[in-house]
């Protein structure tokens, strides 16, 4: 280790230089305040000061002071070594910032402990550092680093225009399914062979460039790489000072290839592939988040054109990234800001047009951008887990708005309730008791409410569906299959989640008059339906041939656009108030007729 004396007798800094060198120390010297003070600052300095306080120049209190005032500067542990040595010296010493103070003469037993306290205080802050910049795993920089690497490559981009670079975002296809096929021990060891190949292949990918560029010694020692690990199983490579695009290109095409080559786990070959997204400072980007993230889109993009492939970002895509940042931070606050409104569908029995009940629909009021479909922010709020609290809210929501109908309107059969539920609410681990809860709390009958599930969500965790779907029905909660036909279905998940309620989807009711391939598909599902003693309610009805084939199939329940669109909770009091009636029946007998035309 390095230590630095500062001392201005060239005597005792001859005495103290030949004991630190018998000791095993590198030995540093500075003649006055104003050199110790550079060489503790200049890159690769000494990290172990010993300062005498009276010095010239620059005494050891200004030094001590100046090299706390550099907060990103590595610590340097100083030690006063001085013949001011009344406590109030001492006192003025620490607080200036030292670490330690000796008074001259010295003991030089007493000074090698010191120093040797003050390397374990070192050691300890690198493993701090250390721990806090690297993933405990694979043991490669974290995000942290890697934004901090990424920035300064930022920064000498906008000072230098021919500074080229690139960010590869590297996520493994299907890891989950790996993680939860062969466990997350073996999922761990596949992470920990994964970072070896990339980092392999960036190594390779390296010195091929290089190979190519050898024309000049400057463009030979061009090109570094740094490979992170963001999380889970996404990787980040840092290509810092490339020729062009084609550079990234290469080192993405040598990662598909190296990844493809099976991994030996537990005495298993398991066989991956990975998406790879690139951006290239080309763009010109102004921050490293930026950059990250138009990356992340661009790996995106990959995964929806097939996966095992790479996607540059561009300047379209760039766009779409930039739209895709404001609207998750405008999503982040909209809740608080009371922005989310819930419209509600009728749900009309096709026997006697009786309105039994309501499928709630979320809508995002977005200042400066109108209403929002849920398209439109859905699938954000499932990538960032807003869909939990938004989700809730929509329960809590629409449980109290059906109480307040069914006091406002009472029938001898009561309104009923549809929420959708996100396959990402169902990894909540409390969701049966917020149920609950939501439930209480609105004095909602349990058999009022519905859950609508899509069929996608049971693939992967079925067994957990399986339980909390169970905890549902004890509850007592209605379970609703929405967009039937559409997914995975199996017609083992019908016994299996003991559903109550098929919904057969829009696209086979729309054609259904047209096309008897959707018409036959409805009239399986009714079937179904029939002999398992579910319920099915038709969706997307718009049409009064629709209406009319759908009751001559013995169709009980139907929603959609003929009867009314989605409307807001002062829409639906004032159509009840209009029906007047306790049944609450459309008006004019069948076929029915929309009731949208008469609140709108
Ligand atoms: P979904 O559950 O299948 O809801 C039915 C969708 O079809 C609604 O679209 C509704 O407005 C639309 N629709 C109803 N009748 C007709 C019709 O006759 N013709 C046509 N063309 N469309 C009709 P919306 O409101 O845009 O919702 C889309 C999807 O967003 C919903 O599909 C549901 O999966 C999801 N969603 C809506 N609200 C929530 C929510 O609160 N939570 C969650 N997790 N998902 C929600
Ligand atoms: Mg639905
Ligand atoms: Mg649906």
């Amino acid at each position: 280790m390095k230590v630095l004396i500062a001392e201005d007798d060239a005597s005792v800094r001859h005495l103290l230089k030949k004991t630190l060198l018998r000791a095993g120390y590198d030995v540093v010297e500075a003649a006055d305040g104003r050199a110790a003070l550079k060489c503790l600052l200049s890159a690769d300095g000494p990290r172990l000061a010993l300062l005498d306080w009276l010095m010239p120049e620059l005494d050891g209190l200004s030094v001590c002071r100046e090299i706390r005032s550099c907060a990103k500067h590595p610590y340097v542990y100083m030690i006063f070594l001085t013949s001011k040595s009344s406590k109030e010296d001492v006192a003025a010493g620490l607080a200036a910032g030292a670490d330690d103070y000796l008074t001259k003469p010295y003991n030089p037993q007493e000074l090698k402990a010191r120093l040797r306290a003050g390397e374990r205080i070192l050691k300890l802050e690198d493993t701090l550092i250390h721990d806090a910049l690297h993933d405990p795993l694979t043991h490669l920089p974290n995000r942290s680093f890697f934004l901090d690497r990424l920035s300064l490559c930022v920064s000498r981009g906008k000072r230098h225009a021919d500074y080229k670079f690139a960010v590869l975002f590297v996520d493994i296809d299907r890891f989950r399914v790996v993680n939860d096929s062969l466990g997350n021990a073996a999922g761990d060891q596949l992470l920990t062979q994964v970072a070896e190949r990339l980092g392999g292949s960036i190594r390779q990918g390296i010195s091929t460039s290089r190979a190519i560029a050898a024309c000049a010694t400057e463009r030979q020692q061009r090109g570094g790489g740094i490979l992170a690990r963001l999380g889970g199983d996404k990787f980040t490579v840092l290509l810092e000072d490339i020729q062009n695009a084609a550079d990234g290109i290469r080192v993405a095409e040598r990662i598909q290839r190296n990844i493809q080559s099976p991994f030996l786990i537990d005495g298993q070959e398991v066989f991956i592939t990975a998406s790879t997204g690139i951006a290239l400072s080309s763009t010109g980007y102004s921050a490293a988040e930026n950059m990250l993230g138009d990356a992340f889109a661009a790996m995106n993009r990959a995964k929806a054109l097939g996966k095992a492939r790479y996607e540059i970002c561009d300047p379209v895509m760039h766009a779409a990234a930039v739209d895709r940042l404001r609207l998750e931070t405008d999503l982040r606050g909209a809740l608080e800001r009371d922005e989310f409104r819930v419209c509600y569908q009728p749900i009309v029995s096709l026997g006697d047009g009786r309105i039994t009940g309501f499928e709630a629909l979320v809508r995002w009021q977005r200042p400066e951008f109108g209403l929002v479909m849920p398209s439109g922010f859905i699938p954000v709020t499932e990538d960032t887990g807003l869909i939990l609290e938004m989700g809730n809210w929509v329960l809590g929501e629409a449980c109290r708005q059906l109480c307040v109908w069914n006091r406002q309107f009472p029938s001898d059969r009561s309104f009923t309730v549809a929420v959708n539920v996100s396959a990402r609410q169902f990894v909540q681990p409390d969701l049966v008791d917020r149920i609950a809860q939501i439930l209480y709390e609105s004095g909602t009958e349990p058999f009022n409410l519905r859950l609508e599930i899509t069929e996608s969500m049971t693939i992967g965790d079925e067994e957990r569906v399986a339980r909390i779907l169970a905890e549902l029905k004890v509850l007592g909660v209605r379970l609703c299959m929405d967009d039937f036909g559409t997914g995975y279905s199996s017609l083992s998940y019908l016994r299996r989640f003991s559903l109550d309620v098929l919904k057969i989807d829009r696209s086979f009711v729309s054609d259904m008059v047209s096309n008897t391939e959707s018409c036959e598909i409805v009239k399986t599902i009714l079937r179904l339906g029939r002999n398992l003693g579910i319920e099915v309610v038709a969706e997307g009805v718009e049409t009064a041939e629709q209406v009319s084939l759908l009751q001559s199939l013995g169709c009980e329940y139907a929603q959609g656009y003929y009867f009314s669109e989605p409307i807001d909770e002062s829409g639906v009091a004032q159509t009840l108030s209009l029906l007047g009636a306790s049944d609450y029946t459309l008006p004019n007998g069948l076929p029915i007729q929309s009731v949208s035309l008469s609140v709108k």
